[in-house]
């Protein structure tokens, strides 16, 4: 049945498991608006092969992890269509025509691309398919129709790139795409443990939304703090540290947090006693998560059958939307 909802396009890349970042930045919106929204979340592996094609069993087994954290979070299959971008070739297709459509020097004047280009340290050898990821996920988010895309900040200029693409397709060959629109969450970049200003899969910062409690412990309590305060009588800075951050997203107590930065702000208490009840806080909210991945860990059959049925589904959509384009762009040649 075609669903009369708009349409949600979102996604992860994998290269590991899902993290806190993710949940503020993403997941939270995914499962709030999986009702009103017709969603697709994609597990973008052709994208996590661009900087990580010598390592394909490492793609390949975080999308099953993927599925695990979705399901944890409250992702529903029977509502939320969760594909896989390889299986649909008619993305690639897509990709090629946009190609045509960016210049190179475009490409490599986003932000964030260049960023990860330093980050991942290619220097004078960047792989042109990971420079030209951006255009890739254009195709992924237009294919489907997709009229939101909820993500993090740092996907802003691939959605905007997405936006001139649109343009441009739309007004050299016809009206076929919509210009989608982006959706950051409550937290537009969650800083990792290291102080680092995202926490990210591949800079190994993370908190997991899947680790143990021993995990989470041992990660908070080596938690990058104010680096200038050496002792715990030595007044400390809240903004920006990591620490502080993390307790006004995820400590619900307002008062125990408002206390807690007076209190650092003016030397009376240390490093230790915040990060505890920080632990504390993220336990309580971590558990039902673990707990609820645990019921689907090991049952492959399941998450099979959840793959395939949602790449099934997206690529009868991705199907049509190729016969539309190869019309306008006048290579329909057999009808
Ligand atoms: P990688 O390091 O492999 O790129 P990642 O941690 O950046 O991994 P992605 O799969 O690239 O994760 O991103 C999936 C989605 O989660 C994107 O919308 C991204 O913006 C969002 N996201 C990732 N990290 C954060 C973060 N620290 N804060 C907010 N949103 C985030
Ligand atoms: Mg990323």
């Amino acid at each position: 049945m075609i669903s009369m909802k708009k349409r949600i396009l979102t996604g992860d890349r994998p290269t590991g498991r899902l993290h806190l970042g993710h949940y503020v930045g993403s997941l939270q919106n995914r499962v709030k608006l999986q009702d009103e929204y017709d969603q697709f979340v994609m597990i973008a592996d052709v994208q996590a092969l661009t900087d990580n094609f010598e390592d394909p069993q490492k793609v390949r087994e975080n999308v099953k992890e993927l599925v695990l954290d979705y399901l944890a979070v409250g992702i529903d299959p029977s509502k939320t269509t969760i594909l896989i971008q390889s299986m649909i070739p008619e993305i690639a297709e897509l990709t090629v025509f946009y190609l045509n459509l960016v210049t190179l020097e475009r490409v490599l004047r986003n932000p964030t691309v260049k960023d990860e280009i330093k980050q991942k340290g290619f220097g004078q050898n960047i792989p042109a398919g990971f420079a030209m990821y951006p255009i890739s996920q254009a195709a992924d988010i237009t294919i489907f129709n997709a009229s939101l895309v909820p993500v993090g900040e740092d996907q802003l200029p691939m959605i905007e790139q997405t936006r001139e693409i649109v343009r441009k397709f739309n007004l050299l060959y016809g009206e076929v795409f919509i210009e989608p629109e982006a959706l950051v969450g409550n937290v537009k970049r969650l800083p990792g443990i290291d102080g680092n200003t995202k926490m990210g899969k591949s800079l190994g910062n993370c908190i997991y939304l899947s680790d143990s409690e021993e995990e989470l412990k041992k990660k908070v309590m080596s938690m990058y703090t104010d680096p200038n305060r050496i002792h715990s009588t030595d007044p400390g800075k809240v903004e920006g540290n990591p620490v502080f951050i993390y307790h006004d997203v995820f400590n619900p107590d307002k008062a125990e947090v408002e206390d807690l930065n007076k209190r650092y702000k003016e030397g009376k208490v240390g490093d230790v006693e915040v990060k505890e009840k920080l632990f504390i806080k993220l336990n309580d909210f971590l558990k039902p998560i673990r707990e609820k991945r645990r019921e689907f860990e090991g049952k492959d059959e399941i998450l099979d059958k959840i793959l395939k049925e949602g790449t099934e589904k997206a690529r009868g959509v991705a199907k049509e939307t190729m016969q539309k384009v190869r019309s306008v762009m006048k290579i329909d040649y057999f009808g």
